[in-house]
């Protein structure tokens, strides 16, 4: 089978603030070491709702990639690459286009959610229904095995899904499949083949999906296949179709949502929120004048931490001690909202403070930022090339 990889990307349209890093980017950062991860930066997706402005996406992406690389992601373990860069993306995304039903775009919740959210826009285009489908072009292309999001983004992979069981289902019957299958099979070695055809038989007959599960794991193991007959013997285990492109999973984060400085969702638009690279002064002025529990009034006033905002930080930022610390302090008014907020504050700094350093040298010389994304883009191709050679043979478009 095709190796475990993650793919994600953010779109470039504004500075990355706490709420993505906390929200999003730490999570990368952990991935990063358990997986191949390609991270892109989704310029297209952002010109699906920002069509009218597009200056704020050059100047966003290269403060983007700083931000990522300031906040640990490793050039050294990810790929980092602009979606525009590889323009098979955009291949793949019209391939699919032609046999995606456009009840599966209408129906993907978010699509309705945007464009009441952005009601100040005018996304009744072509290119915002179809963004979802670039979505999966974009994870597609890549054969990825996992996607991170959000509990609210998970039909989003459940459409990427069926988008590519009904290519595989269109496109995966190959002229002579069952003759070439069994060639591959004999390939495998008397035993194996042997072994082979029983699993796949209790598997097809009987529907055992350890018989299965056991089947992918010797096939995984098979190191005399080349890719294509192994391709073959995964799709000939289900059926009778090669596997082009790869079902992937969701894999849900458990991201702690660090809320705006006014308790809503953190954004620049809102005005609420705090750069990933702020600067110190910033950050303490910002987080000094965060508004608290309104029934503080004067400092005697007891409060409620559930009211309050600043609690919503202590809650990512602050061990049980501190904790305990504040809610007996804000309840008991033995604590002032100014004193409360200083170990936020101290916190945010100590966050922040390696994330300037791994920035500086990128902002003293912007070329290393170019040179990492250069290097992404071409590996990046080279794997969308390869699927898209596929892709292309499976639709009858291979012209060799
Ligand atoms: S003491 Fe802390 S938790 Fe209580 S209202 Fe003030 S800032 Fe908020």
């Amino acid at each position: 089978m095709y190796p475990d990889r993650v793919v994600s990307g953010m779109r470039p349209t504004g500075s990355m603030h706490l709420g993505h890093y906390h929200g999003a980017l730490k999570n990368w950062i952990k991935m990063q070491t358990e997986l191949p991860c390609l991270f892109f930066v989704a310029d297209w997706h952002a010109l699906t709702t920002h069509y009218d402005d597009p200056a704020v996406i050059e100047r966003s992406t290269w403060d983007m990639v700083v931000d990522w690389l300031a906040a640990g992601i490793d050039p050294t373990q990810s790929t980092i690459f602009i979606q525009s860069r590889v323009p098979e993306h955009a291949e793949l995304h019209l391939l699919l286009s032609m046999a995606t039903p456009l009840g599966w775009l209408e129906r993907v919740p978010t699509y309705k959610d945007q464009i009441e959210n952005l009601a100040n826009k005018d996304l009744a285009t072509y290119g915002f229904l179809g963004y979802p489908l670039l979505q999966a072009a974009d994870v597609l292309i890549y054969r990825a095995s996992q996607v991170p999001v959000g509990e609210d983004q998970v039909p989003h992979i459940e459409m990427m899904r069926e988008i590519a069981r009904r290519f595989n289902h269109l496109y995966g019957k190959e002229k002579g499949f069952e003759e070439k299958a069994q060639e591959a099979v004999k390939k495998l070695g008397s035993k194996r083949a042997k072994l082979y055809n029983e699993l796949r038989t209790e598997y097809q007959q009987d529907g055992k999906e350890e018989a299965l599960a056991q089947a992918k794991a010797m096939l995984d193991d098979a190191q005399s296949l080349s890719m294509g007959d192994r391709e073959r013997l995964f799709g000939y285990l289900e059926g009778s179709r090669k596997l082009i492109l790869v079902e992937p999973q969701a894999r849900l984060t458990e991201a702690s949502r660090l809320p705006g400085l006014d308790g809503r969702k953190m954004s620049k638009s809102y005005g609420n929120a705090i750069a990933l690279r702020e600067d110190k002064d910033s950050v303490t002025k910002k987080i000094k004048t965060m508004p608290t529990d309104p029934a503080r009034v004067r400092r005697t006033d007891a409060g409620d931490p559930s009211r309050c905002p600043v609690w919503q930080f202590h809650q990512v930022y602050s061990g049980l001690p501190t904790q305990e610390w504040v809610v007996k302090g804000c309840k008991s008014a033995g604590i002032g909202c100014i004193e409360c907020k200083q170990p936020v504050i101290d916190a945010i700094i100590r966050e922040q403070e390696p994330m300037h350093e791994r920035a500086q040298p990128y902002l003293d010389d912007p070329s290393l930022v170019r040179a990492i994304v250069a290097d992404g883009n071409e590996a990046a191709r080279r794997l969308a090339q390869e699927a898209m050679r596929d892709v292309r043979e499976a639709m009858g478009l291979g012209y060799s």
